[in-house]
């Protein structure tokens, strides 16, 4: 397992105001955190500061707490059903290393936060330049104790900022093939780049060229969800395909490609056959720092929406929307790409969803070919026009939000909500600010697995194309052993 921690923008802000004194003496305070549990990564995700109150801890040179402090903070945490982290802060930047005192000080109190939540104490240092460290105390036997370091701290806002631990995901050794894209932000930004653990849900024509431009810019991790077979009708949008690979898993055919184009010393694809709406396939978009939203129904775009807020995964969404008139005349073809996280509107308020027909996919109805006949032909499920040139553009732009949102140049981050225009050629900005009043998403931050939803389930279609690949391949090998045996 894996260990990480992610914590909203605005607590990391509250945290860095509390814990960096102007006099420059180290200072301390609890959190509470809920779980968001990957398939090989276990992340606290940082709900709330416990800030100290008068007398509840001591500041000289090392800063220390009063048992009443850790006790109020243990009740508050058991009472929300959440689990408890310790904060604190030194004097120098960078991840931190713990002293002697931070030791014991931390070790000491991680059988009775176990006790009270069922859940690991987790510590954190920061350092004088924002920059955490992190470490989960776990029981591995009976009254014993162990230190397991993070690999990772992300703060999640308008930028996507994480502090690597040097010693478990140190900085990569770069190939010559990437000079030039090194030399357009440095090897720091691209040390980042190229360590953040990338999801693409939806691996079709967008997907598949997200996916190659991401391994293209030396990015070292992908993970690659999707159920589906490639098709015929595919093979105008979907790069890397050929005619041979039609019946085939898209998630393996780009996954193959995308192994030989990659220009990271460590490349890493992993092909998923899953939906993101089943719980195997969530689980693994648990484990990314970033996930690329490259589905078109409502169900898969719900479930990421959710990721974004409860799992404080940033999801970079695009979606392309193409009408034609009755005689098979273009009208007008849109598309957009926007970033939705805990700053930022989510999928909802954008109206990249209709939460009605989540439901309705739910039931199974948007596989019925009775349901489907029965919709008006201008009905967004209906339509399917779509042109690799469109494609292709969309994929752009998501790369773009996503490049903006980690390197960060100028400061800028949030480029907004992007909606490009195919027939005037003019592309609308938004600023991207949050959430409208009534929406349940931002209520959602930091609750992970402890929220009262589930929204995963059995996906028919996956299932069935799974079960197709499957008797496709027994029956190429049995044809393959009756050719050996009667040559
Ligand atoms: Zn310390
Ligand atoms: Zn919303």
């Amino acid at each position: 397992m894996n260990y990480s921690v992610a914590i909203p923008s605005d607590i990391h802000k509250q945290a860095l105001e509390h814990l960096l004194r102007k006099d420059g003496q180290e200072n301390l305070c609890f959190a509470i955190w809920y779980p968001s549990i990957g398939r090989n990564r276990e992340t606290a995700l940082i709900r709330e500061l416990i800030l100290p109150e008068k007398g509840e801890h001591v500041l000289h040179k090392n800063a220390g707490f009063l048992p009443g402090y850790f006790e109020r903070a243990l009740s508050i945490a058991s009472s929300k059903n959440a689990c408890l982290a310790f904060m604190h802060s030194h004097t120098s930047p960078g991840w931190q290393d713990m002293s002697r005192d931070d030791f014991f000080a931390e070790l000491n109190h991680a059988a009775p936060t176990r006790g009270a939540t069922r859940f690991p104490l987790v510590g954190l240092t920061l350092g004088t330049d924002g920059a955490w460290s992190a470490r989960f105390w776990e029981k591995i036997k009976p009254r014993t104790y162990e230190r397991f370091w993070c690999k990772t701290v992300r703060i999640i806002g308008d930028a996507l900022n994480i502090t690597f631990n040097e010693q478990l995901l140190p900085k990569p050794e770069f190939r010559r093939e990437l000079e030039r894209t090194i030399s357009a932000w440095g090897e720091n930004k691209q040390a980042d780049l190229a360590r953040i653990q990338v999801g693409i849900i939806g691996v079709g024509s967008v997907g598949s060229m997200v996916a190659e431009s991401i391994a293209r810019m030396g990015i070292a991790n992908i993970k690659l969800i999707d159920f589906d077979s490639v098709e015929l009708v595919n093979l105008d949008r979907l790069l890397h395909a050929t005619r041979e690979d039609v019946g085939k898993s898209k998630v393996n055919v780009v996954a193959r490609a995308i192994r030989k184009n990659a220009t990271s010393t460590d490349f890493t694809a992993e092909s998923l056959e899953y939906s993101v709406v089943e719980e195997d396939g969530f689980r693994e978009a648990l484990d990314c720092d970033v996930i690329f939203s490259c589905v078109d129904r409502p169900w898969a775009r719900s479930v990421l929406n959710f990721i974004a807020y409860a799992h404080l995964i940033p999801i970079i969404d695009g979606g392309i929307t193409v009408s034609v008139s009755p005689k098979g005349i273009l009208k007008g073809a849109d598309w957009k790409a926007h970033i939705v996280g805990p700053t930022r509107k989510c999928l909802e308020c954008l109206k990249q969803y209709d939460p009605g027909l989540v439901s309705v996919e739910r039931e199974g109805y948007l596989d019925d070919p009775t349901y489907i006949s029965s919709l008006p032909d201008e009905h967004p499920i209906k339509r399917n026009e779509n042109v690799f040139a469109f494609s292709l553009s969309t994929a752009s732009m998501q790369i773009l939000q996503f490049l903006s949102m980690v390197i960060a140049p100028q400061d800028i981050s949030n480029i907004g909500e992007q909606n490009y225009h195919f027939v005037t050629g003019c592309m609308d900005v938004k600023e991207s600010e949050g959430c409208n009043e009534d929406c349940p998403y931002p209520s959602l931050v930091s609750q992970g697995d402890r929220t009262a939803f589930t929204v995963t389930g059995r996906h028919i279609k996956a299932e069935e194309a799974r079960k197709v690949r499957l008797n496709a391949s027994i029956l190429k090998k049995l044809i393959f052993k009756i050719s050996n045996i009667f040559p």
